[in-house]
């Protein structure tokens, strides 16, 4: 199988913008694992801008522009840093791909993306994908990486991408503020409702929050791509999903006739 996978900033960091190493680290020994058994993996990670936080020792992701170009700039080499290391521990070799909503748009740049991905799955490689913020603005960027992630998928045609959250999959209504939410397991189709309880979203560090998975979902479902959302602090949930059971939220491609 061809999966992609997408890790946000509040799995691969603490609320202090440094490495959540527990949570790194299980994810790519899982990846690596999944790798070996012959499946096909792509990674959609955010943390850029969360780790140069860190890393400039500033004390909030900061507001300008410049400054969170900065940051990611900075964040990017040690996140790429530390996928190499695990990864390489692992004898798995990765290569780094920073696109912009534009590069996605353009139809010329497109298949040079999808190329360079399918070559490099030939090669047996495990091409790690961001936003490349240090050049996008609202204007040409994707804008989040959940909505990166289902383009990506779409574009690679996997057969699924799992989004790896702060939170067990799609409630019922906000389970931080309301005792009774419920988990969704499945949905096969996005309701006004869930989009209303998903509401805005993101932590201090990060942009995403429930509706851009909700948008994420949308654009997988149209495509028939299945899609999941498994809490980011337990990579091991992934085994369980490509053995079939019910975990998180499954979100059911649509399947055309
Ligand atoms: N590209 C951003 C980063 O690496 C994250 C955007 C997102 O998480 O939606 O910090």
């Amino acid at each position: 199988m061809r999966i992609v996978i997408k890790v946000g900033t509040s799995t691969l960091t603490h609320p202090t913008g440094r490495m959540d190493i527990r949570h790194v680290e299980t994810l790519c020994k899982v990846l690596s694992d999944v790798k070996n058994a012959g499946h096909e993996i792509v990674l959609v990670s955010s943390g850029a801008i969360g780790m140069g936080v860190g890393k400039l020792n500033l004390r909030e992701r900061p507001a300008d522009m410049a400054t969170k170009q900065a940051a990611a700039a900075v964040g990017q080499c040690e996140l790429m840093y530390v996928y190499d290391q695990l990864f390489g521990t692992y004898n798995h070799t990765i290569a780094q791909i920073l696109l912009t909503g534009e590069d996605l748009r353009d139809e010329h740049r497109h298949r040079n993306f999808s190329n360079t991905v399918e070559r490099l799955l030939d090669l047996n490689v495990l091409p790690v994908i961001n936003e490349n913020d240090t050049v996008s603005t609202v204007e040409i960027g994707v804008g989040d990486n959940d909505t990166l992630g289902a383009l990506v998928a779409v574009s690679v045609k996997a057969d699924m991408l799992i989004i790896l959250s702060d939170i067990d999959g799609l409630y019922t209504a906000d389970p931080r503020r309301e005792k009774s939410a419920e988990l969704i397991a499945e949905v096969r189709e996005i309701t006004p409702a869930m989009r209303e309880s998903a509401g805005g979203g993101g932590t201090a560090l990060s942009t995403g929050g429930m509706a851009t998975k909700l948008t994420a979902a949308g654009i997988c479902m149209e495509a028939g791509t299945d899609m999941y959302i498994l809490n980011g602090a337990q990579p091991l949930l992934i085994y369980e999903v490509l053995e079939g059971k019910r975990v998180g939220t499954r979100f059911i491609g649509r399947k055309t006739p």
